[in-house]
């Protein structure tokens, strides 16, 4: 072996322990930035490298690593590791010191990785630390520099916003931690360094300390507390998103349905460590989250399937009439296309199913728009982690950098919403929160469409026929629902109507109550007792049933009574939404008396009745004037997604009462009609050309 053969083994061999024992700092500083593979990537890769090596020289060693990266490992940064490890391996054959070995190799590497990766300096990348290290080897052929310059490349990745990559889409919290792909090249000149005899202890404790923060391993995430996007990655945010409008409107719709296909499967392949992430956030059961999750990813699959089918462009097509009635009419041609960047705000009760990648932004990309979704405060790990896992597979389908972001902090919401590249808005949550946000976005210089899902009571009517036909099976289903979740369900059935003297009354004085179960988090638990208070002091309202204690924490749940007479007196006190594990009976004494009560609910995401067949059509009518959905002697809660499917109902169910947030409909709010007159068949968009 030559002496310089035997630096680059010994380089290697350094390399390798240097990451066995970093592979933790690395793991954690790519979970905040990208998908948390890299360190388990490089640490894969080196010990590979050394299996296929055996005790080989330094060549053959490297060629064995350059193979590895190359060919096996994976991720965004395996291969461009690869490319410099085979760059580095072809210098070494002709170069006659480490200077000049790395000055011509690393320098080769540094314009494949940039040929291949397209980053710049200052896009926070691996190139950050390469170049600085390249460049001090040009300028003074002193790898002592360049050990010392790539390390403050990977050390000033801190302060950079990622410009390419994954860590672009994932807000602010990648900030003020180094780059990963940046360390793992600032270890490696750290590495040839040792090889070659230097002391390059005190520039490793450096790059330690300002990648772990303290030297005693990475900071622990702190999922309850938001870290506000700063000002100007908002912007950058927002401007991805809007330059990513054409390309991603510019796929094809097979090529788009792939992108939502690629994102389901990237769900599923992470399911077990998002449905962990997930019960840790929410205290919601393992199960549940798991049928969540498979619900988000058919989601994404059934408007894959939408987008094949093409039917949402809705193309009409007039061509030129001259004998049309009153004058005569040009060739008119009509269809849909995407509204513009569109910001979804994750509502706290369906984790996956209504956040990141739930129905809004499912139907917001298949519409063909960028989303930006403001992160919930109640998982915001999972909501960090759900995005980057999307990004990924975003890009890996075809679709452009900026298809889709994170941004956290209450203030940043608002000032998304306020921005005028956003061009529509969805939400799900509280009545206050989306009737402000309602407000904002309809006072912006540019108002925009704003679809709010709010709040309902769901409410349900049994007659006095279905009451003495089926009470058991009325009163056993009806706690089953009304607590599902906790009662943490847009759909839960708040109040049930029932004959006086009801037998479905007795019957729920017969069954047991599940046992106390915690709230989603903190809010919403005081949420709850606030409403519940009120419920409970309304005059007459009694508890009907209660087994623990529904002030606890958790809480118990529990079932209240009142009399109609009492609630038509002050309809908002008693049939206001109360979001958790209570519910209210109603003894109605007349067919007029009911149908009052449900002359007195403002609009309705449900409304259901249990009767027999002949049923009364004036309550229905009643009831279609403010639900979206009427539910015929079944259960609210499970809103099947579906193409006939209406979620969302007359204010303050929802902001929008001709849409729906839940379905295969629910993509017509994210598009606007255009019709082109007159127009060559070369100029109009490929589904209005004659065929
Ligand atoms: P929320 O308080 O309405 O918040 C939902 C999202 O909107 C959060 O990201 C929140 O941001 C943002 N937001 C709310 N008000 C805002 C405002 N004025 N300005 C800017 N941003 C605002 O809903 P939640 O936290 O999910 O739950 C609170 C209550 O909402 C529940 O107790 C329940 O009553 C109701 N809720 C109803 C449904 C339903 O489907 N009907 C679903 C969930 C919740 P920040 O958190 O950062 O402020």
């Amino acid at each position: 072996m030559t002496t310089l053969d035997a630096v680059l083994r010994e380089g290697f061999d350094a390399y390798k322990r240097l990451v066995d024992d970093t592979e933790p700092i690395l793991t954690a500083l790519d979970e905040r930035s990208g998908d948390g593979d890299f360190g388990a990537n490089l640490k894969g890769g080196l010990e590979s490298a050394a299996d296929r090596a055996g005790a080989s020289d330094g060549l053959r060693t490297w060629n064995a690593l350059s193979e590895v990266f190359l060919d096996d490992v994976g991720g965004t940064s395996g291969p461009l590791f690869g490319l410099l490890f085979q760059e580095i391996r072809e210098a070494a054959a002709s170069a006659d010191s480490l200077e000049a070995l790395l000055r011509d190799g690393a320098g080769a590497g540094l314009a494949a990785v940039q040929r291949v990766g397209e980053a710049q300096p200052g896009d926070r990348t691996l190139v950050d630390a390469l170049e600085p290290g390249v460049t001090a080897l040009r300028d003074h052929e002193d790898l002592a520099l360049a050990v010392a310059a790539a390390v403050d490349g990977a050390i000033s990745t801190r302060d950079l916003i990622a410009r390419r990559g994954r860590a672009s889409y994932v807000g602010g919290r990648a900030v003020g931690f180094p780059d990963p792909g940046a360390v793992g090249i600032a270890l490696l000149f750290v590495a040839l360094g040792r090889a070659s005899g230097l002391d390059i202890q005190p520039a490793l404790d450096r790059l330690i300390r300002a990648s772990d923060g303290s030297g005693s391993g990475i900071p622990e995430e702190s999922p309850t507390t938001p870290e506000p996007t700063a000002e100007s990655e908002l912007n950058f945010v927002l401007d991805a998103a809007t330059d990513a409008r054409h390309p991603l409107a510019a796929l094809s719709l097979e090529e788009r349905a792939q992108v939502l296909e690629t994102v389901a499967d990237a769900l599923e392949t992470h399911s077990e460590e998002l449905v962990q992430i997930a019960v840790e956030e929410t205290h919601l059961t393992a199960g549940r989250l798991t049928g969540e999750l498979g619900r988000t990813s058919f989601q994404l699959r059934l408007f894959a399937e939408v987008v094949r089918d093409g039917g949402f462009l809705d193309v009409r097509i007039d061509p030129a009439d001259p004998s049309w009635p009153v004058a005569a009419r040009p060739d008119l041609r009509r269809s849909n296309r995407p509204i513009g960047p569109v910001l979804v705000f994750a509502a706290s009760n369906f984790p996956f199913a209504f956040s990141v990648l739930g129905g809004d932004t499912a139907s917001a990309l298949a519409a063909g728009n960028p989303v930006v979704v403001k992160a919930h405060p109640g998982h915001l790990h999972l909501s960090r982690r759900v995005t980057s896992i999307a990004a990924d597979a975003i890009r890996r389908a075809g679709g452009p950098d900026g298809t889709i972001a994170l941004i956290e902090g209450h203030d940043n919401g608002v000032a998304a919403l306020e921005d005028p590249r956003v061009k529509a808005a969805a939400f799900t949550g509280s009545i206050a929160g989306g009737r402000a946000l309602f407000n904002i976005a309809q006072n912006r210089p540019e108002p925009i469409p704003f679809y709010g899902e709010l709040g309902s009571n769901n409410p349900v009517f049994v007659t006095p026929d279905a009451d003495a036909d089926a009470p058991e099976q009325i009163a056993t289903d009806f706690i089953a629902s009304f607590t599902l979740g906790a009662g943490q369900f847009c759909t839960k059935p708040g109040t049930l109507f029932v004959p006086t003297g009801s037998a479905v009354a007795k019957a729920l004085h017969q069954q047991q109550l599940p046992g106390a179960a915690p709230l989603l988090n903190d809010n919403i638990h005081a949420g709850f007792q606030k409403r519940l208070t009120e419920l409970r002091n309304a005059p007459n309202v009694r508890t009907f049933r209660a087994e623990g204690d529904p002030e606890a924490n958790p809480p118990a749940p529990i079932l209240l009574h009142a009399h109609g007479k009492d609630v038509l007196n002050d309809p908002e006190l008693y049939l206001d939404e109360c979001f958790g594990p209570a519910a209210l009976i109603v003894e109605y004494d007349s067919h007029e008396q009911m149908l009052e009560l449900a002359r007195a609910f403002p609009g309705q995401l449900t409304a259901t009745v249990f009767g027999l067949e002949d049923a009364p059509a004036d309550l229905l009518d009643v009831l279609a004037e403010r639900a979206g959905r009427l539910l015929w002697r079944q259960w609210p809660t499970g809103v099947s997604v579906t193409a006939a499917q209406q979620h969302g109902g007359p204010y303050p169910a929802s902001t929008t009462s001709q849409t729906t947030s839940v379905g295969t409909a629910a993509i017509f709010r994210f598009l606007r009609p255009v019709a082109w007159q007159g127009f060559p068949q070369n100029l109009l968009p490929a589904e209005l050309a004659d065929k």
